[in-house]
């Protein structure tokens, strides 16, 4: 027995801490619902990861300290190391990372519990074996996809969709075969063979690598979310195997977090998930793509712009993609404080898919101290649109698309989008005429009530305040 081991495993008090752990994560989840709590929540969930630890370790049978000290020294080094340096844009390729990273160590432990069952000898239990041999398949094809999702995001390989020839076909071979060699391994248990298991680890590497090369470098996030549920189901699996309450808790936790993320993405982008896994859109320009430097647009500079908007009642910034590329929080801030110094209500619109991950907006505005009442939901501000004397776009552009609701044949048909059109007028600052994700044209530009303000988000935002408070 370890010096440090003072706990029996499924032993009272090891139940109780970890009961203690998954209280804490649940908080945690439900705190991080509202932005002004999700800090805190965030805190609440680590503590209860450092509980489920800490008890983890000091079960009776836990040994290697040395192994365990370096493993949380390097590990602990990456994770705040990263933390620091990773701008904000870059959330959801380091997402996709620590995902893998979570779905690659569920695999090795399925590895090495299987090692464990054969060294032992004699047939490992079948509550033990299905959960590994699902925790080594599932684990492998997260950690493949969500490096391939990782590289894609940060453009190390190709953001556009990879289709190898009959992909659909090589996908449903590999799946056919990991399903065999697992009930190959389930059948012949007397002394299951190492070489299969290793040969389903390899299978579902290749797998977990065909499902994402073929999906557009911008539909990510949802692949990200959807691997993210299928690591959690595999540490869950994992539990099971090991009989770690836990780790059957905290898996289920993200498993199902993690579904019910990735439809609320695909109910806001009106795709259904099997659309983002198959049909490879996302990376490339699609039909009926931009061809907007045809027809007029009415320019406008920051003076015009500070202009129109010092002499509204009422304003709406819907912001997006590029507010974040241009880190332009700040200066809209600043704005807004000069518009409502001038008694000008200034509220804020923010879309479900706006940027490029769930919640994009509101972290950002939080980071510029942007009051939470400020911020409206796509249902909440849709209906008020009539009313609103300007409503200004900041880098965002496929969320106030109108196609989406008058083009049947548009890539991004049937999503709902915040209605700006609405609104007695429209700015729009960005860079050019550009598409934004989706690669599609944009006919709020040419509308009437539009005026188009080139520039860089931050800039021109700064520019704006600067104006407004010259008027
Ligand atoms: P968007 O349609 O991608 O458009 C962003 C716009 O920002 C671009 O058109 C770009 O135009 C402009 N921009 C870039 N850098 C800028 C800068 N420095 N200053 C000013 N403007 C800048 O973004 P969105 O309206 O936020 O829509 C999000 C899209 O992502 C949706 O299609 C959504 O379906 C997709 N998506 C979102 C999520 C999510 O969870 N949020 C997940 C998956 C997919 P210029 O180049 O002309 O400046």
């Amino acid at each position: 027995m370890s010096l440090l081991a003072v706990l029996q495993p499924g032993g009272s008090a090891a139940t109780a801490l970890y009961i203690v752990a998954f209280s804490m994560f649940i908080i945690g989840i439900k705190r991080g619902t509202h932005p002004s709590s999700a800090k805190q929540g965030n805190m609440i969930a680590a503590g209860g990861m450092l509980v489920a630890v800490a008890t983890t370790l000091l079960l009776n049978g836990i040994g290697n300290w040395g192994l365990i000290g370096l493993g949380i020294a390097v590990g602990a080094a990456i994770g705040a190391i990263a933390s620091f340096r990773v701008q904000m844009t870059a959330m959801p390729q380091m997402v996709a990372l620590y995902n893998g990273v979570g779905g690659g160590a569920v695999a090795l432990i399925a590895w090495s519990e299987l090692r464990h069952g054969i060294s032992v000898g004699g047939a490992i239990p079948l509550e033990t074996l299905i959960p590994t041999l699902f925790a080594a398949v599932v684990g492998s094809v997260s950690f493949w996809g969500s490096n391939i999702a990782f590289g894609k995001l940060q453009e190390v390989i190709p953001t556009k969709p990879l289709k190898v020839p009959g992909q659909q076909a090589i996908n449903a071979l590999l799946l056919i075969g990991i399903l065999v060699a697992c009930v190959d391994i389930a059948l012949n248990n007397s002394g299951p063979s190492q070489g299969i298991f290793i040969a389903i680890l390899v299978a579902a590497a290749l797998l977990g690598n065909l499902v994402v090369l073929p999906i557009g470098g911008a539909d990510m996030p949802v692949v990200i979310s959807l691997l993210n549920a299928c690591t959690g189901l595999s540490a869950a699996a994992a539990g099971f195997a090991l009989d770690n309450v836990a780790l059957i808790v905290a898996g289920t936790l993200v498993g199902s977090s993690g579904t019910i993320l990735t439809m609320e993405m695909a109910t806001a982008m009106n795709r259904s998930v099997a659309n983002v896994l198959f049909a490879g859109f996302g990376g490339a320009p699609a039909a009926g793509a931009a061809r907007g430097e045809e027809r007029p647009v009415t320019s406008i500079g920051a003076q015009d712009a500070a202009i129109k908007l010092a002499y509204a009642d009422s304003v709406v910034i819907v912001p997006g993609y590029g507010l974040a590329v241009a880190q332009a929080q700040h200066a809209v801030k600043e704005m807004a404080n000069e518009l409502e110094k001038r008694g000008i209500e200034v509220n804020y619109a923010i879309h479900p898919v706006a940027g490029r991950m769930p919640g994009h907006m509101n972290v950002l505005l939080a980071e510029a101290d942007v009051p939470y009442e400020q911020l409206k939901e796509m249902e909440e501000i849709n209906p008020e649109m009539p009313r609103i004397g300007v409503a200004v776009v900041i880098g965002a552009n496929d969320v106030t698309n109108p196609a989406a609701k008058n083009d049947p044949n548009s890539p991004i048909a049937g999503m709902p989008i915040i209605e700006v059109s609405e609104a007695q007028q429209v700015i729009v600052i960005k860079r050019s005429l550009s598409p934004g994700f989706a690669g599609i044209d944009n006919d709020l530009f040419y509308e009437p009530n539009t005026s188009m303000l080139f520039g860089d988000a931050k800039k021109a935002a700064s520019e704006i305040a600067a104006e407004i408070q010259n008027l």
